[in-house]
């Protein structure tokens, strides 16, 4: 058996892209000394409401990430992806799993190391949920104001996407991301999203170079999958 994921539920799964309800709720539940990495989904009991579990007992639609944070949303899967690397299971030199004393496959690496690299993983996916409610809140999309001022966020998801055409950092790779909208310098959660970037990256180097090694470590820091931003 592979090495089960940390998962609360027991229903099955549809949506890829959990809501922030749910979102939140895997992070409150997590215990990243575990040492193994949170599985983040929306689990539907009915196709009928077209709302998660959660949601359908609170009785509202799914929050999902703010229109305006799609790209900052893609980029946290970004790096919960890149991380995946570290949970992968051990193999000999033919590629057959090895196998411990119960027959279980094992990882390859130890619990501590991977407890390390998950703590990084808690902080930076806290973070994003905590900048996520900022910039919801500071645009008045929730809440008393929601009425007033609902018609326009569109105009400001709109004028987003038009500077994020000439704002300058963005993902390596995949030129597809880049006209989601992100956070600048200037919004609200912008600085404590990036502080949260540039921590788990240095979160992450310090523990491979502790357990892997310094070598190792340059190798793998060459493959972090965002570009980040000064600030
Ligand atoms: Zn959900
Ligand atoms: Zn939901």
């Amino acid at each position: 058996m592979p090495p089960r994921p940390h998962t609360a539920y027991a229903a099955p799964v549809r949506a890829k892209r959990p809501c922030m309800i749910c979102f939140r709720n895997v992070i409150l539940n997590y215990d990243p000394m575990t040492g193994e990495l949170p599985v983040f989904r929306c689990y539907f009991a009915t196709a009928a409401t077209g709302k998660c579990t959660l949601c359908a007992a609170r009785r509202k639609a799914c929050l999902l990430p703010a229109e305006g944070m799609q790209g900052d949303s893609l980029d946290l899967e970004a790096l919960l992806e890149w991380v995946t690397f570290y949970f992968d299971i051990a193999r000999d030199a033919d590629g057959n799993p090895d196998l411990d004393a119960d027959g279980d496959e094992v990882y390859e690496h130890d619990t501590g190391f991977r407890a390390e690299i998950c703590g990084a993983v808690l902080r930076l996916c806290t973070a994003f949920e905590a900048t996520e409610k900022t910039h919801r809140s500071g645009l008045e999309t929730t809440g008393a104001k929601k009425k007033r001022s609902r018609a326009n966020y569109p105009a400001w998801v709109a004028a987003r996407r038009a500077l994020m055409q000439v704002y300058h950092p963005r993902p390596a790779g995949n030129a597809k991301k880049a006209i989601e909208c992100r956070l600048v310098p200037g919004d609200d959660g912008y600085q404590l999203w990036a502080l949260a970037k540039r921590m788990f990256r240095g979160e992450v180097s310090a523990a491979v170079t502790s357990a892997l090694g310094p070598a190792q470590e340059a190798v793998d820091m060459a493959t972090f999958p965002l570009r980040l931003d000064d600030f």
